[in-house]
């Protein structure tokens, strides 16, 4: 099953990931996750991506572009992936198409995130992820055990930079400018299918194994 997950930050998209990819053993494809890994590193590629990801600006096309194909020539993504946060503007689609038809493997299915900016700002707002092992909890949703502590691994727990409420108001205008349009652009493909965003992390989950099962992605056993 090739997916890719659309949406504006704050939608969900990490969270659904993440719970797909146990489910059915696919490679979660995070570019937020992998830039912020390298930024973390200070390698050259981190140092490049660096003041992109901490204010909110979109990554150089090409810049993002090139880690992607590189990840999915990884053995564990030969089965299938979920990518989340790429691509984001039509560039990144069209670079993302063609690197997949030469790998004669094309996407079977985008999920629109479809979010209200209300419920995405107060998820990023009391978004908390660990310093360690970078799961993620929110202060109201989904509270840690001990306040500021990660359930998993014990470490200190941090608010994203980009997570403040200033960025997070950017990065859903840059959403709107550069992203949105990616759903007219799936939509005409005929790969587009739409969820709500606003619904709490287990009822959408069901929402979209319902979805792989009625487009014959899986079977109703989860085969
Ligand atoms: P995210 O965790 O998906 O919200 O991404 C965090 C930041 O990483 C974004 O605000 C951008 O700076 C950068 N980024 C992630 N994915 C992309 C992409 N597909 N294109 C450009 N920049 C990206």
């Amino acid at each position: 099953m090739r997916l890719v997950l659309l949406g504006p930050p704050g939608a969900g998209k990490g969270t659904q990931a993440k719970l797909l990819a146990e489910d059915f053993k696919l490679p979660h494809i995070s570019t937020g996750d992998i830039l912020r890994v390298e930024v973390g590193l200070k390698s050259e590629l981190g140092k490049k991506v660096a003041g992109f990801v901490r204010s909110g600006e979109l990554v150089p096309d090409e810049i993002v572009t090139a880690v992607v194909k590189k990840r999915l020539l990884k053995e564990d993504a030969k089965g299938g992936f979920i990518l989340d946060g790429f691509p984001r503007t039509i560039t990144q689609a069209e670079q993302l198409n063609t690197a997949l038809k030469k790998l004669n493997t094309p996407i079977d299915l985008v999920i629109y995130f479809q979010t209200q900016p209300q419920v995405s700002i107060k998820r990023l707002s009391g978004r908390r992820v660990c310093k360690k092992c970078g799961a993620n909890f929110h202060l109201v949703n989904m509270p840690t055990k001990v306040f500021g502590i990660c359930d998993f691994c014990q470490a200190e727990l941090f608010h994203r930079e980009d997570d403040q409420e200033n960025t997070v108001k950017k990065r859903l205008e840059i959403y709107n400018q550069q992203t949105s349009s990616l759903i007219d652009y799936y939509t005409r493909a005929g790969k587009l299918e739409k969820v709500s965003g606003d619904l709490e992390a287990k009822q959408l989950n069901q929402i979209l194994l319902d979805l792989f099962t009625q487009s014959n992605l899986i079977t109703s056993d989860n085969d």
